[in-house]
Parts: C-alpha cells; structure tokens; sequence
C-alpha cells in the first residue's frame, strides 16, 4: 500500500451509493413524476410482489416506516390493553414506543452479553416475573435482530410456543439477514423492517414494510394502514386505523434500490464484515458473536471494550485521526424516562439494576464506520488505525482472552 494518508472516512457513505445509482433513481422519480400516481398504485404492488419474493415469504405489506410496520403487526396479532410484550432492553427506542403506541405494556429483558440480542434465559426470568408480580397479561415477544445479527431463533421461539406468546420480529437492522438459510423475517408470526436511508435496504425518505405467511394477519395490518378499511366490502371501515401508506415515489425508487442491494450490496456487506472480524477476532478484540445458524448482514460494525474509560479513549482516538465511531446505544431503554412508568407497571423496583448486561454494553460499545460503500483500502486504514489504538491500552485484555503474552 502507498503512503496515502486518509484523511476523513464517513460513518456512513450514503452519498456513494446515491451518486452510484443517480440516474437509475431519477429516471424512476421522473416517470412517477410523469405518471401522476402518487398514491398507492403500481410501484407500490410491485414492490410488494418483489419484497416478497426476496424474503420468501407469502404477504408482505408496505407502511410508511419501520414504527408504523411494528405497531401494525402489534395491533395485528391482537395485542390488547396490560397485554406484556417483551423486548430487548438494548434496541434503538422505536421497539419499545411501538409496543405502547398499540397499546401494550413493554417488559425489558436484558441482552445476552456476545450476541447483543435478546437473552433466552432471561426472557425466561422476566416472563416468571410478570406472571408471579404483575396483573399483565403475557402476549408477545418482541426480538430484535441488533445490528443485523439474528436473535437465537431456536430457543426463543420454543419458548413462545410452550407459553403461548406471538413471536414478532423488528428486522429494521437486518434486511437480509438469515436464519437457518431462512430470511429471520420469517422467524416469528410477523417481521417487520424499515427502509429509513442508513438502514441495509435503506430509501431516499421514509418507509417499511412487515411479512408473515398468516393471511389473515397480513389483511388486517393493510386494513389498519388504510384507516381501518374492510379489504372485502367497499366504503366500510370496520377498524379503527391510521394512514400509513408508503410513499408511492419510495416505492418507485427502492424498485431500483433492491436489485441493486441484491446483486451487489449485500455480497459487499458480508464480505467487509467478516474480513473486519476476523482481523479484530485475531488480534483479540470483541465482536458480536454470530450463533452457528445465522447469516447476518450487519447494519453496524460494533466493537466491544474491555472497560467504558477503553471505549471512550478508542473512540477518542479514532475521532483525531478522522474516523467517526458512534455509541448504539448509550442508554437502556429501561432507563429512559419516557419508560419508566412501565417498570413500575411491570412491578420491578425503580432503583435495582434490571439488566446488567445491557447496562454494562452501553458503557463498552463503539460502532465503527461500516457501510457497503466503503472502499477495501478504507476498510484496511480503519482496521489499522484501531488496532494501533487498541495495542496501546488494551494489551491486558489481550494477553487474557489469547490466554498467552503475544504484546507488553
Ligand atoms: C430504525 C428502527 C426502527 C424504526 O424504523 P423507522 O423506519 O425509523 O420508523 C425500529 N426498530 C429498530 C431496531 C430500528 O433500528
């Protein structure tokens, strides 16, 4: 490699991809432009028919964004008032809002500490907790796919099958993840995932979509996108619903954006992900542990510190040599204060420490910059620079997890 000196990387590279494939996407909004259908109609049925396909399953119905997807499957499945659903306590917040705004009580389960998903065992814990200390009724698990990583499907729906709980999956950071070769939006009863721009399968605005094989489920969600109209008798409205239409013109350009997030983008993800883990892997830094049956396609490079002060100095570092690093996510939900009312409907004391793990995670975590467009010779600069940073004050952690002095 030549001396070149990097001089920025960008956290995410949307403006490549929309450079890339600029005049694909204005021909797109230029023939909807000409066609006057801005509602509804063809590119909306299309991309239906298309989503589908790609996820191999039977319904698939859009919505105007990844909240409105949840809150759809939510009402969907049947969710009534005190009805608990459990969600991973280390999630972006719309999770958890959605769980509220359809009407629902959300109970924070904690993370298991290497996948960053949902702990089976302590979804195990808080579901003896809400029955044994609560008056709610357990309705639904609400899993999702962090960063892109797939839940473990195998002992969370076996759980929701021996206790009668819907399993619905949030994939809005997973479009293209799989789990026994089987998109994870197939895991549950209902996935949902959402095309806001930096997601996997990201739109120029909002929109999303959820999927089941559950007819009926599907016709009730697309009932509720429409203000509730009956999908079989004209000019009834036999449910109260919302207007979440997707946007026709969104509609028009992920037509273009999905061939292409198909047959390039996520062969791209995938690669750049395992070469960053293994490089990271080998020189003993922490990743997010994939289980042996998932096939993810991360949304987020994620990075785990030894200590908070570690991830702060690494992000630090990074930031003065012109890498931006994030933190998803600095807080747990539970500890929101939107949230708290919650904990104390759910009968767990407002002071204890609810979920270590995800308490402990958002205080070692860094998201690194990672996107499809991201060019090898930025990948390889980025790989150095934190192992540059990393070798200076993580030589312990090191030395422990080789379980031999490879550095000091
Ligand atoms: C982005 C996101 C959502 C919400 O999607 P929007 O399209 O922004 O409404 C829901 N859940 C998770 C995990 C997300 O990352």
């Amino acid at each position: 490699m030549g001396k070149r000196r990097m001089v920025w990387l960008n956290f995410k590279n949307l403006d490549r991809r929309q450079n890339a494939l600029f005049d694909k996407l204005s021909a797109a909004a230029e023939e909807l432009l000409g066609s006057g259908q801005f509602i509804q109609g063809e590119p909306v049925r299309k991309l239906e028919e298309e989503l589908a396909r790609f996820v191999q399953c039977s319904h698939c119905v859009s919505c105007a964004n990844g909240t409105d997807a949840l809150v759809l499957a939510l009402k969907a499945i049947g969710l009534q008032e005190n009805g608990a659903v459990f969600v991973p306590d280390l999630t972006f917040v719309a999770s958890a809002e959605a769980i509220v705004l359809a009407g629902g009580i959300p109970v924070f389960v904690d993370i298991d500490p290497d996948t960053l998903t949902l702990s089976p065992d302590d979804l195990q814990k808080k579901f003896t907790w809400i029955q044994t200390h609560s008056s709610l009724q357990p309705k639904a698990v609400l899993c999702v796919d962090l960063f892109g990583n797939p839940c473990a499907y195998d002992s969370i729906s076996a759980f929701c099958d021996r206790h009668c709980l819907s399993l619905i999956v949030d994939g809005a950071q997973a479009f293209g993840s799989s789990w026994m070769e089987d998109s994870t939006l197939n895991a549950g009863l209902v996935g949902t995932t959402s095309f806001f721009p930096a997601k996997n399968l990201g739109c120029c605005g909002d929109g999303g979509a959820l999927f089941t094989n559950d007819a009926q489920i599907a016709s009730c969600a697309r009932s509720l996108a429409l203000h509730g109209k009956s999908m079989n008798q004209a000019e009834l409205y036999t449910q109260i619903g919302t207007n979440s239409r997707l946007d026709t013109l969104q509609a028009a350009l992920l037509n273009v954006l999905l061939p292409h997030f198909e047959s390039v983008e996520i062969d791209r993800l995938r690669t750049l992900a395992k070469r960053m883990r293994k490089a990271f892997q080998s020189a003993g830094l922490r990743v997010q542990k994939v289980l042996p049956q998932s096939d993810p396609v991360f949304s987020q490079f994620i990075l785990l510190s030894g200590s908070q002060k570690e991830r702060d100095e690494l992000i630090r570092q990074l930031e003065s040599k012109g890498i931006p690093a994030r933190i998803y996510y600095p807080v747990p939900i539970h500890l929101q204060p939107a949230y708290a009312p919650f904990i104390k409907k759910a009968g767990f004391k407002p002071d204890g420490i609810l979920n270590p793990n995800t308490v402990r995670v958002c205080q070692t975590i860094a998201a690194l910059p990672f996107d499809a467009w991201m060019k090898d010779a930025e990948a390889e600069e980025l790989i150095a620079a934190v192992l540059s940073i990393t070798e200076q004050f993580l030589p312990e952690q090191r030395i422990e997890r080789d379980g031999e002095e490879k550095t000091v």
